[in-house]
């Protein structure tokens, strides 16, 4: 595997996969891989010829008050997990070599990035879609694979992406969970073993509300209360509880197909997200 550190190097790469008539596919992350990011991987590599997984701790999708500064890394145990799924080239590059000082450009998506996540983390998402425009011009994927746990940040790329023509397919992949249920992240790390248990609320709050559908529940605010009443019974905050729609991010008053419950809490000081849809058998 190759490790690939300046935007100038990695675009030289690319154009000469894409020269000699191949395709690329890019898993892009913030590192500390867990095997959520190993299966997004392993996706890429079916989908394309050669695999780019990026390494990049975006400075500018953190709030002033979020964890940027304690971010978990481990760059050299990154580096033999991702060669070990058969990934090419390892993009890592240095925050100067992607936001110059006299960069002054912001990429941003309206509407969908003001509910849910972005309400509460003002310009997350103007981050999240710059870095990835740089990204996909810079690696000039053919695809790029991004996982269903940050489902509002796939609804904005999809919406990026077509709303900018741009010629790259998005895939997007199942949320990978703990034998219990929670969803993986690197920032599991943060919890301690009785916030970790709290935070089984998350799964539990989706296992009931898909159990509700099921049965035939359809008034959203009948199963948003059951919700809500389930994850108070743990040591957590809730930031919210909603059920909306998977492309335009709406709330729904009434259950159908493409409903998504999404869930943010907190856990002591630790910020986690979870969401499933409700009708779809997985
Ligand atoms: P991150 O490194 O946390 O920015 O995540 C990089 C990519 O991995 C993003 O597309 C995430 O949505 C995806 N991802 C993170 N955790 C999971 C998970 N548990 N299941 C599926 N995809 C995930």
């Amino acid at each position: 595997m190759e490790i690939i550190r300046t935007p100038a190097a990695m675009t030289a790469w690319a154009n000469r996969i894409l020269a000699a008539g191949q395709t690329i596919g890019l898993v892009p992350t913030m590192g500390f891989f867990h095997e959520g990011h190993l299966r997004l991987m392993r996706t890429a590599k079916e989908k394309a010829d050669h695999t780019v997984v990026s390494l990049f701790v975006n400075p500018i999708q953190f709030g002033a008050n979020e964890d940027l500064g304690k971010y978990p890394r481990d760059f050299s145990r990154d580096c033999q997990l991702a060669e070990a799924e058969g990934v090419d080239v390892l993009f890592a590059p240095g925050v100067q070599d992607m936001y110059p000082s006299e960069a002054c450009t912001r990429v941003m998506v309206s509407g969908l990035t003001d509910v849910l996540c972005g309400a509460s983390r003002p310009g997350h998402f103007a981050g999240v879609t710059t870095v990835v425009a740089k990204l996909f011009h810079i690696i000039k994927p053919q695809c790029a694979v991004f996982g269903k746990k940050d489902f509002q940040q796939l609804a904005v790329i999809m919406r990026m992406v077509a709303d900018l023509n741009w010629d790259v397919e998005i895939v997007g992949h199942p949320i990978v969970r703990e034998p219990d249920g929670l969803a993986m992240s690197s920032r599991n790390t943060y919890l301690s073993g009785t916030e970790r248990q709290a935070a089984l609320c998350l799964s539990r709050a989706i296992a009931h509300a898909r159990r509700r559908v099921r049965e035939g529940l359809v008034e959203a605010e009948i199963l948003l209360q059951e919700v809500e009443w389930l994850l108070q019974q743990e040591a957590v905050t809730i930031e919210y509880a909603s059920l909306v729609d998977q492309a335009t991010l709406r709330p729904l008053a009434v259950l159908q197909k493409g409903v998504v419950l999404a869930l943010a809490i907190k856990v002591g000081a630790t910020r986690l997200i979870d969401n499933d849809t409700l009708f779809e058998e997985h």
